[in-house]
């Protein structure tokens, strides 16, 4: 293998130029191309099947909205695959938003089980193997440090990854999860946890997913083909998850002069935020604390993204534009001052920590006298609502509602 992951991450550069490039050079192969050979995971060093945008959508250097129309219009109907697997995304952003208990759960889970490798030196051991690759078995262990020296793994990698750490090796999902999020450029909430409980069978209960040694084998063009993997799947269980919490109705922005803050959830600066605000200062944020969930390479990512944003920002909103680490209220007061802004507006952020340091945000900003108005993006407000069920109803909802308008700039 041979890669460390600071030699291999810059293979992602965090500016939206790199994004629109990459775009670029994988959207002649967007339509049958990618329906055909998705599946596919030829290694680190092969040719991809797939597009490796998966960073750019994440922090939102690129929309889903720009992604999806550009393979829409190079391929029409042929493009169909390659939409379904983006709309992925926002069907699970929009169920982890409509179930924040399913986040709050997944780090009690995590806490627990980081307790439990801390009283048993046998899971100690065995997650240590797990995470270092030293198993034994062929292709889980090559995909553990594909993993910890790229910070990226093929979907197909990614579903086997999570199968046998559940059902052959029966480690707890929850460290599976988190061990992914540490590693992963494109660490998302609600992708990653959805993922792992979806393998798992809490997602669509009763329904998990086998890794069979054939299956890998085919889909790896024979480089891997493990044995002893677990040939059954019984679900994990859990008790009842809350009801659906709806989507809030979006509060008005108060006239007047307004901050933009950009933060890891959405780093779309060109995008105007609501039509008629206006903008007069920009502060792009990056992503704070040591006990976020994502580790060095997400970090290394979003500081350079934070950056581009925020130069991006300079030419495209009104007022100066700058960086600061995390979401503390005295930065953001200070540049609210700075640029004589009213208040501050902000993109919605989904469950998960920016969306917990939006909250938090909120009182010493009002204390002081300033108002943050979160608002979601014409993309998630008009797709979230319908992550109610399973994908496929989702799909079929967010066709009707794309045919319909288009959804703008997104
Ligand atoms: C256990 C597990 C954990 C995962 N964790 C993450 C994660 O933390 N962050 C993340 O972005 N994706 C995650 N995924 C989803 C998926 O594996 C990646 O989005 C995809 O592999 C990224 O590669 P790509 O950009 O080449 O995808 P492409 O096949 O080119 O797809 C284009 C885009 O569609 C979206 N997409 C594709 N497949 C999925 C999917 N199954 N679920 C959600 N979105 C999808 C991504 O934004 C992706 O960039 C996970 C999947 C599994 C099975």
């Amino acid at each position: 293998m041979g890669t460390h992951v600071d030699d291999a991450t810059p293979a992602f550069v965090a500016t939206r130029a790199e994004a629109l490039r990459r775009l670029d050079a994988f959207l002649p192969r967007a339509g049958r191309a990618y329906a055909e050979a998705r599946n596919t995971d030829g290694g680190p060093e092969a040719e991809r099947s797939v597009s490796a945008l998966s960073p750019y959508l994440r922090y939102r250097l690129l929309s889903e909205r720009e992604v999806i129309a550009g393979a829409l219009d190079r391929h029409g109907a042929e493009a169909d695959k390659f939409v379904s697997e983006v709309l992925w995304r926002s069907y699970f952003k929009g169920c982890l938003e409509l179930r924040p208990a399913i986040w709050a759960r997944f780090l009690a889970e995590r806490d627990a089980g980081r307790d439990a490798v801390r009283r048993s030196g046998g899971l100690a051991r065995a997650v240590a193997a797990a995470e270092e690759g030293r198993t034994g078995i062929a292709g889980f262990d090559d995909w553990a440090q594909e993993l910890a020296a790229f910070g990226y793994l093929h979907n197909h990698a990614r579903m086997w990854f999570a199968s046998i750490w559940i059902f052959t090796l029966r480690l707890p999902w929850a460290l599976g999860a988190d061990f992914f999020l540490r590693h992963l450029v494109d660490a998302d909430p609600a992708s990653n946890t959805l993922s792992w409980r979806w393998v798992a069978g809490l997602h669509t209960p009763g329904k998990t997913y086998l890794a069979t040694p054939d299956n890998i084998a085919r889909h790896t063009g024979g480089r891997f083909h493990p044995r002893g993997l677990a040939t059954q799947a019984t679900a994990l269980v859990e008790a009842p998850l809350p009801a659906i919490r709806p989507l809030a109705p979006q509060p008005p922005v108060p006239p007047g002069r307004a901050l933009l803050l950009l933060h890891p959830e959405d780093f779309g600066a060109e995008r105007s935020i609501v039509p008629g605000v206006d903008v007069v200062g920009v502060l792009a944020a990056t992503g704070g604390t040591d006990d976020w969930p994502w580790g060095a390479a997400a970090r290394r990512f979003v500081e350079s993204a934070a950056e581009d944003a925020a130069a991006r920002a300079e030419g495209s909103q009104g007022g100066g534009a700058d960086v600061t680490e995390g979401l503390g209220a005295e930065a953001v007061l200070a540049a609210a001052a700075a640029a004589g802004a009213t208040t501050v507006v902000a993109p919605e952020a989904p469950v998960g920590p920016v969306s917990d340091a939006l909250g938090d945000l909120a009182g010493p900003l009002t204390a002081a006298g300033m108002t943050l108005v979160r608002v979601r993006r014409p993309w998630d407000d008009a797709l979230w609502r319908h992550a109610t069920k399973g994908f496929f109803p989702f799909r079929e909802r967010s066709r009707a509602v794309l045919g319909a308008d288009g959804l703008g700039d997104g």
